[in-house]
């Protein structure tokens, strides 16, 4: 998995730029998120919530 998104908010984790304020590196896997690391945005989603993606969807 490239990338997963929110289903409550669409923020989207994208492995290939990961997300320093959550302290995952760019490249940091998706398997390598914690099972109850919950979405930044809205903070309602877990991880097991979240769902696969196309990494280009997310370019802003
Ligand atoms: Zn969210």
């Amino acid at each position: 998995m490239l990338a997963a998104r929110c289903p409550s908010c669409d923020y989207v984790y994208e492995v290939a730029a990961g997300d320093e304020h959550e302290g995952f590196a760019a490249g940091t896997a998706w398997a390598d998120v914690p099972d109850d690391w919950c979405c930044p945005d809205c903070g309602v989603r877990d991880k097991v919530d979240f769902v696969p993606c196309a990494p280009e969807l997310a370019a802003g």
